[in-house]
């Protein structure tokens, strides 16, 4: 085995995989998805309508149209060179599984051909029971079943030893219970638009259908494989439990939005060549504000694609990293220190015709409506704060949450300095007082006209108007982001059947509908103001004044997500029919389990390391000091050192040092080991508190004996590669 220093000799600056990548990309763009056009060309006329209104309208396809479709797919896929098919879906670790089936069937000859039929397309039967269900499945009655989800399209997935047809499922329980991360989102959808198209309906707006749009910025960070390697942490937890702070972090911000380096820049144009062909539309890629640090951004799609998207990226982009020798790291907090990663989730709302509600319109009623929506979405994150915490609940992300680089887990809307007078004089009531030049006359009432290119931004902001859209910024780099945005699409449909009551009851008691609108909106703004927050959200401040305003400051990931099985929440997603109360709560045990056994994976690593690695160094190290320490003293009893006694007394002082550093360290992994053990002998409620409470500080006391320990080590007895090798040498 190599040692840190020759890995580090080793080391390519520039990718060893050099490509050409000269094709427009629309010449490729989504030419590994089944599309609706190429569906179009291969079915009949009749089927391909059924199949469209099937999508939109939910309507039963035959079962033999479904053969068509099957059939049509299957021709493509091995005209592409696949030889198997998957049903992939999303279980509710936040994964993306697959069960593969090849195509060949046995004809009636014996021979071997290619088949696949509708039935299989439609519905599949994987062996669920390792899948978490939370209890929902009783161990005996194994069978999940996946469904087709015909609103994202099948492609192909690629390996160099070939191509595997991959189609787009919902996971159920035997008795009907989403199983996975989709069938919730879908849900939401249908929830949304039900709302919406109320409200449109109400202004005198028409429109078929209303969905929520999503754009999800997806921060990482990359290494060199050969030090992720030689890092037990890396490879078991995703993130280090050691590491010195490195002399060089991210102090000079010469790294955000810098050039790239060439090997890095690679990586990101395979990357795109390989989202292109899945039809991912990537847009912008760029250096983040830690060193390694990077991200990917996609033009923003509808929700449920937005997702399926966001999850497929994220396995190209680790694949994609292996070819060139390097890892993508995708955990919220890799290294401590310096900045962890997030997953902006930039989300909106648009009808059929591609208007976006969250945009102001020409007209003042089109404003009128814009407000409508928007004090719809204050009202909602007002109320259903809880919630919207609990949705970015997971062990990763409670190293961003509250520190001081991310959102903080208190959430407060920004919303810029002109939406903010605009929403102050609604308030107010005092819409009459605005300036002349900024006002369009309603008839009665004057409302403001609102520019629509704000260009003030609030890094700090969990939950940020950011022009048109929303962003919600709490979201953990690794997580899928399909819970979040059902959430944020129930909340807010909720929001607005409130609005819309409201208003037909004031419209009532009026002649004036927009008078009307603006006193509801004034009420909803009164309710929820104290979760409008423009100042620092990262300050020691804000944390006091949000505690004064009485909104929630949940730290650690079990308590966040109780709200999930709080009555509020229960009665608010069985009201839309996004999740069931026995859904709500099989979900909240999988994410309880799932924190206990990243942390217990995490602290076994940990004593593991430190027993293993850092010790026996740290052994080595006071050995050679305790020999030499005995020459030097003959020597020095023998008078052959001018500064004797000092000479002696200044290395006994190193020896010192390292020996108190091992006890500490020999103490702590006690502590660890004792806590874990008495942890685990509660029921998994009180055992992730106690995860939190004292797993986890005494995780971070062993890590900074360790820490202090590595940097009065010799450099070659320290086996571990180092902070300021993995965030600057690749
Ligand atoms: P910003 O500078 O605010 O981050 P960008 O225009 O770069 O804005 O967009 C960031 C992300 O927001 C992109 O992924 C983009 O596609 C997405 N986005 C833009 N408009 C919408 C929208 N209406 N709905 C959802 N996402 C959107
Ligand atoms: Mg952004």
């Amino acid at each position: 085995m190599s040692s840190r220093s020759e890995v580090t000799q080793m080391i390519e600056p520039v990718s060893l995989m050099k490509k050409e990548i000269i094709e427009p990309v629309s010449s490729y763009f989504g030419e590994n998805t089944f599309s609706e056009t190429t569906m179009q060309k291969m079915v009949s006329e009749k089927t391909f309508k059924a199949f469209k209104k099937w999508q939109e309208e939910g309507e039963v396809l035959s079962s033999g149209q479904a053969d068509e479709i099957a059939q049509a797919m299957k021709e493509w896929a091995l005209n592409k060179g696949a030889t198997s098919y998957t049903h992939w879906f999303q279980p509710m670790t936040g994964l993306t599984a697959e069960k593969h089936d090849s195509f060949i069937s046995i004809g009636s000859t014996g021979n071997v051909i290619e088949k696949f039929t509708g039935g299989k397309l439609i519905q599949g039967e994987p062996d669920a029971s390792s899948f978490p269900s939370g209890g929902i499945r009783a161990t005996f009655e194994a069978r999940g079943y996946t469904a087709w989800d015909p609103s994202s399209p099948a492609f192909i997935a690629e390996v160099e030893n070939g191509k595997t047809l991959c189609i787009p499922t919902i996971f159920i329980s035997y008795t009907g219970e989403a199983l996975d991360k989709k069938l919730p989102l879908l849900r939401s959808d249908v929830a949304i638009n039900k709302s919406a198209l109320e409200l449109l309906k109400l202004f005198g707006h028409e429109a078929k259908a209303v969905f929520s749009t999503c754009g999800p910025e997806q921060e990482y960070f990359l290494i060199d494989e050969a030090y992720y390697r030689m890092r037990p942490d890396l490879c078991l937890a995703g993130r280090t439990l050691f590491g010195a702070s490195s002399p060089k972090g991210q102090q000079l911000e010469d790294q955000y939005f810098g050039s790239i380096k060439e090997r890095i820049l690679n990586y990101m144009r395979e990357v795109e060549e390989e989202a292109y062909k899945l039809g991912i539309p990537l847009t912008t890629r760029h250096n983040e504000v830690a060193p390694h640090q990077y991200e990917f951004a996609p033009i923003f799609e509808r929700s449920n694609l937005a997702a399926d998207h966001n999850q497929l990226l994220m396995d190209i982009m680790k694949k994609v990293a292996q070819r060139h020798r390097l890892v993508c790291l995708l955990h919220e907090k890799p290294f401590a220190g310096i900045n962890g990663s997030g997953k902006h989730l930039n989300w909106s709302l648009a009808d059929d015709k591609g208007n976006n509600l969250l945009n102001p319109g020409e007209t003042p009623e089109d404003n009128l409506l814009f407000l409508t929506v928007l004090c719809s979405v204050i009202y909602a994150v007002y109320t259903h704060s809880d919630i919207l915490r609990a949705s970015v609940a997971f062990a990763g992300n409670e190293h961003r949450l509250g520190a001081n680089e991310a959102p903080p887990a208190i959430v407060s809307i920004f919303l810029g300095e002109q939406l903010t007078k605009i929403i102050e004089m609604i308030e107010s009531g005092k819409m009459a007082k605005a300036k002349k030049q900024d006002l369009v006359d309603l008839g009665v009432k004057l409302l403001p006209k609102f520019m629509r290119d704000t260009t003030d931004r609030n890094r700090t902001s969990p939950f940020a108007f950011t022009g048109a859209k929303f962003e919600f910024r709490a979201v953990g780099s690794s997580m899928n982001i399909s819970t979040s945005i059902a959430v944020i699409n129930t909340i807010v449909a909720d929001a607005m059947q409130i609005a819309i009551q409201r208003i037909n009851a004031e419209k009532a008691s009026s002649d004036n509908f927009s008078a009307a609108v603006l006193k509801v909106l004034q009420g909803l703004v009164k309710e929820s103001r104290t979760v409008l927050f423009e100042g620092n959200n990262y300050s020691d401040e804000w944390v006091k004044e949000a505690e004064k305003r009485g909104l929630p400051n949940v730290a650690s990931t079990a308590e966040a997500l109780k709200a999930f099985v709080a009555p509020k929440a229960i009665d608010l997603f069985e009201r839309h029919g996004v999740f069931s109360k026995v859904e709500l709560q099989s979900r909240y045990l999988i994410w309880l389990e799932l924190y206990e056994k990243v942390i217990d994976i995490e602290a076994k690593t940990l004593d593991d390391m430190v027993s293993t690695i850092v010790l026996p160094s740290a052994y080595e190290y006071q050995t050679d000091l305790l020999n030499g320490f005995e020459m030097l003293s003959d020597i020095a009893t023998a008078g052959k050192l001018a500064l004797g006694a000092e000479v002696v007394e200044d290395r006994k002082e190193v020896i010192e040092e390292i020996s108190g550093l091992i006890l500490k360290i020999r103490k702590g992994l006690k502590k660890v080991e004792d806590v874990l053990e008495s942890a685990h002998h509660l029921d998994i409620e009180k055992k992730t508190v106690a995860f939190f409470t004292e797993v986890k500080p005494a995780m971070l006391e062993v890590r900074d004996d360790v820490d202090a320990l590595e940097k009065i080590m010799p450099d070659n007895l320290w086996s571990m590669p180092k902070y300021r090798e993995m965030l600057f040498i690749a």
